[in-house]
């Protein structure tokens, strides 16, 4: 039989992303409609080794569903990583008396918690808090909308001025390893080209489409490029590449960076962060343990956090054939 969850925590770890201030609220108020305790841990990993704790009720958490980056604050612990780190965090959840951990973070923080209950046979439950959308087991991880809304707001803006001036924009939007924010961005923002890691365009082709697009009339051009996209150039040597072989293009680069990041949630964030903080809750309390909460064909699903790491996530190849015929 699980032990009786009686005082659960919650961390935030990673990268932050929008949506994670949402998810907390979800956990803390379920913790209080079930009648049990709840801590939060300020600065993930390694306030969990520290100590650094605090314990919450429903109205410790108002007014923060709107606001984007964490108030519990994240990190990357070193410390962690280690077995000596892992034990002093088992230490301070014994000495709190805490029965279970909620993380919310991408897939280097589920590897983390699963290590932990491996070594302690801790309870631990994951919630996707990544903009990336990097992670198997849900169709969105929480940020990923309000990311999107924020790079589609960007690549309008720069419309704006690329088309007065005629200029090419190299647009480059997170994505080192994935290129989910390009395609959908680069497909809601009107982009002519979208360079994504999961495919290798090829300059030639690059070229080739623009002289295309250029040729049908267009006197101005986006092309969105994913941070670890595979053409083997980074974005200013791309720009000097087309400056070199194209004609009649003033090119411009932007790089969005962590604005990426900000913001308040999108109302998709907030309800996914609301339903992924009652399922982790809930799930916990049925005594389930070394599962990811997820969004999976519209209902809230668990994945093992094993199959959520290793499993790599994939490019929609529809989406890649819509943006094909898009730039026609
Ligand atoms: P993002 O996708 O935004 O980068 P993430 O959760 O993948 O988020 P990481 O920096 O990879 O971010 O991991 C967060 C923390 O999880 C690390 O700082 C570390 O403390 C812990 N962690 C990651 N991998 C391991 C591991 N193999 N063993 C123990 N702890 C780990």
């Amino acid at each position: 039989m699980p032990k009786t969850i009686k005082k659960l925590a919650v961390l935030t770890s990673g990268g932050d992303s929008p949506g994670m201030n949402a998810a907390i609220r979800s956990v803390v108020r379920t913790c209080a409609y079930h009648k049990i305790e709840c801590v939060g841990v300020y600065r993930g990993y390694e306030g969990l080794i520290d100590g650094d704790f605090k314990e919450m009720d429903a109205r410790s958490v108002k007014g923060i569903i709107n606001k984007g980056g964490t108030i519990l604050k994240t990190a990357r612990s070193k410390e962690f990583r280690t077995k000596e780190g892992r034990q002093k965090a088992f230490d301070s959840l014994i000495k709190a008396n805490i029965d279970g951990l909620v993380v919310v973070g991408g897939d280097g923080s589920f590897t983390g918690a699963l290590i932990f209950n491996q070594e302690f046979g801790f309870p631990v439950m994951g919630i996707p808090g990544t903009i990336d959308n990097d992670i198997v087991g849900t169709s969105h991880t929480l940020g990923f909308d309000t990311a999107l809304n924020t790079v589609v707001d960007a690549i309008d803006k720069i419309r704006d001025t690329a088309s007065s001036h005629n200029r090419l924009f190299f647009i480059e939007v997170m994505g080192r390893d994935v290129g989910h924010i390009a395609l959908n961005a680069g497909i809601a923002g009107g982009a002519e080209e979208i360079l994504i890691p999961e495919e290798d365009l090829g300059l030639d082709r690059l070229v080739d489409s623009l002289n295309r697009s250029k040729k049908s009339g267009k006197t101005s051009s986006i092309v969105i490029v994913a941070e670890g996209d595979k053409i083997g150039k980074n974005i200013f040597q791309l720009k000097d590449y087309i400056d070199e072989n194209m004609e009649g293009y003033d090119v411009r680069v932007s790089v969005l960076g962590h604005m990426q990041r900000g913001g308040s949630p999108s109302c998709f964030d907030r309800v996914l962060a609301s339903r992924m903080g009652v399922k982790a809750v809930e799930s916990m309390l049925e005594g389930k343990t070394n599962y990811m909460v997820g969004l999976i064909s519209g209902k809230m699903e668990l994945t093992p956090l094993d199959n959520a790491i290793k499993g790599k996530s994939k490019i929609n190849l529809e989406l890649l054939r819509v943006s094909d015929i898009m730039s026609t």
